[in-house]
């Protein structure tokens, strides 16, 4: 039976970066991929939804060109050609990640891999491949919900990119980022959507008014949503799809995007017969260097459910080589993590929310500003941008930041970095404006407009 010092099951955004750097420490690696190299990020996430989300801003563009004095004639958008196009550069990518990983000296094995015992792998074919070390980054896929009559009829984010036409209505189920996301790109592609969310508010876990305002940015721009909605059943009807909802509302689409979450990668992998038991949520748990409860066997991403994010997979998958085959053991900090929600506006945050910081710092500042941009001016857009932060009054610590509008997910970015660095508002009130621009705002804002005195 073949040897290696690691196998790593899963080549997406944590198990890629993990084999490439154990390789580039001098281990001899494998690595097992069942589907297509890169993973959800590149295959069916991140990447290909990007795509999409700048297709769909044209439309927008489009019709602010007006104010600016630009004549169109009516512009025209064509699925098929776009579809063709962000497939083509998804195949460019595979490639990449492919030779990328052939170039570090990995072996990569085709097909599904299964835990026998802590130090061997089957695959699919019959082959089994044996190793020191073995690393689960096999991710997640989309939750199915609960069972539904007609649930069959649904397509979930995976079907998204699958989608051979743009459906004229849709029904998107769910309030979290990749429901709202998808939900955003169909509807200024030209689809009639309606979003069903189960509570009373999008987006859970995100600031409370950063979530308020990116709601009604997008109501104002078109999105219906309905609220305090469960679907209880889809069934055909004539030219399309009827969903019943459980106030006995009828609503007749095309399609019906289901994006109820997603549920880590676990299930027949083997990792009952090793002792590995899963949370509540179906994800193993791991300690500080990505271990699970049985050693030399280690998970990361995803199907770990910390922060399920491509960056983070990828700092883990980074970590555990380093830890293992580099002889730096590195912990990775979950708590500072920028991010986007691609949604037009879009919304970027980092930091505590505002929820969160009151627990531990009652002597909060917080700084917003509302406003229309300056573009807004000519281009007629009537939407207005929030950039928020939040102050610890008594060490002038800056502890978060949510922004709705556009180019929001680059300032998180580089917000990110300050307060990486323990920016306090000082330094940003010291720091030069650039104008004009929306971010200038940021090292702006003068009077905080709420002062909490808990
Ligand atoms: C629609 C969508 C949009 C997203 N947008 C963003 C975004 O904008 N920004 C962001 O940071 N994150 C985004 N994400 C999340 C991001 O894609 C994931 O956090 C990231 O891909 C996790 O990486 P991973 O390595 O843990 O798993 P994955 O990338 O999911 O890779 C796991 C791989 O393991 C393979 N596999 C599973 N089981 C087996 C097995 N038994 N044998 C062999 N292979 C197996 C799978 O085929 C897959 O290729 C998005 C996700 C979705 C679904």
């Amino acid at each position: 039976m073949e040897q290696f010092d690691l196998i790593v099951i899963g080549g997406g955004s944590g198990g890629v970066r993990a084999a490439r750097i154990a390789a580039n420490h001098g281990a001899r690696v494998a690595l097992a991929e069942e589907y297509r190299m890169g993973g959800t990020c590149v295959i069916r996430g991140c990447v290909p939804k990007k795509l999409m989300v700048y297709a769909s801003r044209f439309a927008q563009e489009f019709e602010e060109a007006a104010g600016f004095g630009w004549t169109l004639d009516a512009p025209r958008f064509d699925w098929a050609t776009l579809k063709a196009r962000r497939d083509a550069e998804v195949a460019r990518l595979e490639g990449i990640y492919r030779s990328n990983l052939g170039n570090a000296g990995v072996q990569i094995l085709e097909g599904r891999a299964t835990l026998l015992d802590r130090h061997t792998v089957a695959l699919s074919n019959g082959e089994c491949y044996q190793a020191k070390h073995i690393l689960i980054a096999t991710g997640a896929q989309p939750a199915r919900g609960p069972d539904i009559s007609g649930h069959e009829l649904a397509i979930d984010s995976n079907g998204f990119f699958d989608l051979p036409a743009l459906p004229r209505r849709v029904v998107v189920q769910g309030a979290g980022y990749i429901a709202l996301e998808l939900a955003c790109v169909l509807q200024l592609l030209g689809a009639k959507v309606t979003v069903l969310v189960r509570g009373e508010q999008i987006l859970r876990g995100f600031d409370n008014e950063m979530r308020q305002h990116l709601q009604a940015e997008m109501a104002h721009s078109g999105l219906q949503f309905r609220f305090g909605r469960e679907v209880q059943a889809i069934a055909r009807a004539q030219g399309g799809l009827q969903v019943q909802l459980d106030n006995g509302d009828v609503l007749d689409t095309d399609c019906v995007l289901r994006a109820l979450g997603r549920v880590p990668n676990t299930s027949g992998l083997g990792l009952d017969t090793l002792g590995i038991a899963l949370d509540a949520q179906g994800a193993i748990p791991v300690d500080d260097f990505s271990q699970t409860t049985v050693p030399g066997i280690y998970a990361v991403g995803d199907v770990t459910n910390r922060v399920n994010l491509t960056p983070m997979a990828i700092r883990e998958g980074h970590a555990f080589a380093d830890t293992v085959f580099g002889g730096t053991p590195r912990r990775v900090d979950h708590t500072l993590v920028p991010t986007a929600v691609f949604t037009t506006p879009e919304a970027g945050v980092v930091g505590l929310t505002e929820e969160q910081a009151l627990k531990t710092h009652p002597h909060l500042d917080v700084y917003r500003a509302v406003f229309r941009p300056l573009k807004a001016t000519l281009s007629g857009h009537t939407g207005k941008m929030l950039l928020k932060l939040l102050v610890d009054r008594d060490t002038d610590r800056v502890l978060g930041f949510h922004a709705v509008g556009p180019d929001t997910g680059e300032m998180a970015q580089l917000v990110g970095v300050a307060l990486q660095l323990q920016a306090t508002k000082a330094a940003l009130d010291a720091t030069l404006a650039v104008h004009p621009t929306a971010a200038e705002e940021l090292v702006t804002m003068r009077t905080p407009a709420v002062r909490h005195n808990l």
